[in-house]
């Protein structure tokens, strides 16, 4: 067994005061201090250190208990049946140990069927009808005693207060879940809010708020609901058969008069249950109530009964919870990333944490103003937040778990790669590098350059863009059109068959239509719909570059910040020489219709072309037929009269006596090179 470091004695002492204060607002005051995610993540992180270091678990730590101790205005009631909490799986594997676990206790039962209902969020309630009438409602408290709010409880619509048969049994208890729909949440935050008082943080505390309410006129108005989903008959006589299932429990509960949630469903298999988990986690948002996950319950009673409970949890039930779009974690280090338009943005670099499903490493902090207003430092515990799509972002600190000595963060006053000065204009947020020569700023552009959007260069990704830029092979996006075979060949990670494509697909981006041009230059504010406008408008690049600041203004959609960026762009002598390079390139800088464009079979008409060794991608009939579309003639022997050699691998012979005579030597790509302006097609690139 390992010994616990004084660090690790150290962090269970925090969690553990931390679990407790967490704990306390949540159940006793309804007034959480941190999210459930939080409390979550923090709980599991203490019982996986009291799992590695057991002589250190007390009895009195959070992981040892149910809720917390009633509250002192209500009476205490002790529960016949001890009301559990339930174990929580976040995602099917856990889910899966779990059944291995329950296996473990019941070997012989080879079939088995699951219930597997929505697990509202709300608050458990214990209900006890005595000769069919509700005469005691309790709430879960730490499970062994809660407190006794049947007043309360009997405000409560949809409970029955009198149970919907002719012979009732002696006493039943029902357990079910009190919960306030949304829009009745919503509701009271609103009336909160216009009386100056604190918001309810969700559903749930709103609801234990409304349940301990001492007067329960107010409890009424709130209109609480309740779903039931256990029954406790002990061992009565019914006028009806005793169920012996979850899902019979469940019928019998809706003919005794209690609302049952629709939504429930028999699974066979782990498969099914996965199937019913993950189709509610795209359902549950429409749903008029909160769900945070599905509970999962064998469905035999007395297989339920065989397996029994642990000091805190039935083994045959749990919670399948769905994954946080919140999670705390640590701050690691702060880096400054410079984007294509200079700006510096702060990046934190996270302890790794799962996420809605991911695992999330690193989360924008947008700029200084940002980092200023959350105080967010190297060393931090953070909560960090994934919605959907959206790149994670730090949304709070958590000043308690701060560690001593922490310095807050500060903007560097140097550009980090380039180490010029920077700037932050007045009046904006963001910090700028202004140095147009500066390796990140060329970096992104390069990259915004091949992206999809723009010229859609296919294999010229991050880490080919970052070695051109550091061995000095590229200075700007014109560069790429004179890269040869060599150049890329030479680069780390890049075979002689992708270099070769990657060529291509560089000639190719060449008939890529102007709108797409414009947009991969990158200027401020053009974003491809903006591109899209302004192409259709200005249908050449002297006809933009031209036009006045109101002339473009003029164009519908256009707002005077774009025009005034549009404007400026080209007024910078260096953006004008990498259009006259762009235009030497053979890029398109004007609307044409490239489909409809006849292949100036003129200028090749004249051109004699021999092939020779075997080509990267394209057979040899292939060429031929290119060269000859595009105007050319192939012949078969190497005389003064060839214009150009084509040379594959293993060339032969021919090689030699073009060599000889001084005729012109052209790759697969360079070829193509020369074509692609002529065709209206795209070359196929090879794969791999
Ligand atoms: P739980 O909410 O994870 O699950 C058990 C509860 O689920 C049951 O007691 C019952 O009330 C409810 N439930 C809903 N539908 C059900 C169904 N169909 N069948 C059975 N039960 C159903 O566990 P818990 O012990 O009630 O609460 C612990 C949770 O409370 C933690 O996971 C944490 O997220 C939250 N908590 C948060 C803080 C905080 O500071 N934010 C503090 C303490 C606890």
């Amino acid at each position: 067994m390992p010994q616990a470091t004084p660090e690790v004695k150290q962090r269970i002492e925090e969690l553990r005061q931390l679990l407790q204060r967490a704990s306390y607002a949540y159940y006793v005051l309804d007034n959480p201090v941190m999210e459930d995610a939080v409390y979550d993540q923090l709980y599991r992180e203490l019982q996986e250190l009291e799992t590695q270091y057991p002589e250190l678990v007390t009895p009195e730590s959070p992981t040892q208990r149910v809720g917390e101790q009633p509250a002192s205005q209500f009476s205490s009631v002790r529960h016949n049946i001890p009301l559990y909490s339930l174990e929580n799986a976040f995602n099917i594997e856990e889910f899966a140990k779990w059944q291995e676990r329950w296996q473990r206790y019941a070997p012989s039962q080879k079939e088995f069927a699951y219930v597997c209902e929505l697990k509202i969020d709300g608050n458990a309630l214990a209900l006890t009808y005595e000769n069919g009438v509700l005469v005691r409602g309790v709430t879960r408290g730490d499970g062994v005693t809660g407190e006794e709010i049947t007043q309360n409880v009997r405000t409560i619509r949809s409970i029955p207060l009198r149970l919907h048969v002719d012979q009732p049994p002696d006493v039943v208890e029902v357990r079910g879940e009190a919960f306030l729909a949304l829009d009745v949440f919503e509701q009271i935050n609103q009336e909160r809010e216009q009386a100056g008082e604190q918001l309810f943080a969700n559903p749930r505390n709103s609801a234990a708020g409304t349940l301990r309410q001492l007067d329960s006129r107010v409890v009424a108005s709130r209109r609480l609901d309740f779903f039931a989903y256990t029954l406790h008959l002990g061992s009565q006589q019914l006028e009806v058969a005793p169920p012996q299932s979850q899902w019979e429990a469940l019928e019998l509960l809706q003919k005794l008069g209690f609302p049952v949630n629709p939504h429930r469903q028999v699974c066979a298999s782990l498969q099914e249950v996965q199937q019913y988990y993950e189709s509610w986690d795209l359902q549950r948002r429409s749903l008029p109530y909160m769900t945070d996950g599905v509970v999962v319950k064998l469905n035999s009673l007395t297989l339920q009964e065989q397996l029994g409970s642990t000091q805190k949890f039935p083994r045959w039930a749990i919670a399948l919870k769905y994954p946080a779009e919140e999670a705390p974690t640590r701050v690691e280090k702060i880096t400054i990333n410079v984007g294509r338009t200079g700006a510096l943005t702060p990046l934190a670099h996270l302890q790794p944490v799962q996420l809605a499903g991911t695992t999330v490493q690193r989360a924008t902090l947008h700029n200084s103003d940002f980092i200023a207003q959350l105080d967010v430092r190297v060393g931090d515990t953070v909560i960090v937040r994934k919605a959907g799509e959206i790149i994670p972002e730090v949304v709070r600190v958590l000043p308690e778990l701060r560690p001593y000595g922490t310095q807050p963060f500060q903007m560097p006053r140097d550009c980090p790669v380039c180490h010029q000065p920077v700037v932050r204009p007045h009046g904006e947020a963001v910090t700028r590098c202004l140095n147009t020569s500066c390796p990140a700023i060329l970096k992104g552009a390069l990259t915004h350059w091949a992206s999809r959007n723009a010229l859609d260069i296919n294999g010229l990704g991050e880490k080919i863009v970052e070695q051109l830029v550091d061995k000095r092979v590229v200075s700007s996006v014109a560069d790429l059109y004179d890269l040869t075979l060599e150049q890329l060949a030479s680069l780390e990670r890049l075979g002689k068959k992708s270099a070769q494509n990657l060529l291509v697909a560089i000639a190719n981006s060449q008939n890529q239509p102007w709108s797409r041009v414009l947009y991969g230059l990158g200027i401020r504010h053009i974003g491809s719909v903006n591109a899209d406008i302004l192409a259709q408008k200005f249908p050449t690049v002297e006809l933009l570059a031209g036009a006045s600041l109101a002339q473009i203004e003029g164009v519908y959609g256009i707002g005077p910040e774009i025009a005034q960026s549009v404007c400026s762009w080209f007024q910078v002598p260096s953006n004008q020489t990498l259009i006259a390079r762009l235009k030497q390139a053979r890029v398109q800088l004007s609307a044409q219709n490239l489909t409809t464009t006849e292949p100036s079979s003129q200028s090749l008409s004249s051109k004699t072309f021999v092939i020779t060794g075997t080509l990267p991608t394209l057979k040899r009939d292939e060429a031929k037929q290119l060269i000859q579309k595009a105007g050319g003639k192939v012949t078969n022997t190497v005389s003064s009269k060839t214009d150009y050699l084509v040379v594959g691998e293993d060339a032969g012979s021919k090689l030699e006596k073009a060599q000889s005579l001084g005729i012109s030597q052209l790759n697969q790509a360079q070829l193509l090179k020369l074509l692609a302006p002529r065709q209206g097609n795209n070359y196929p690139v090879e794969k791999g």
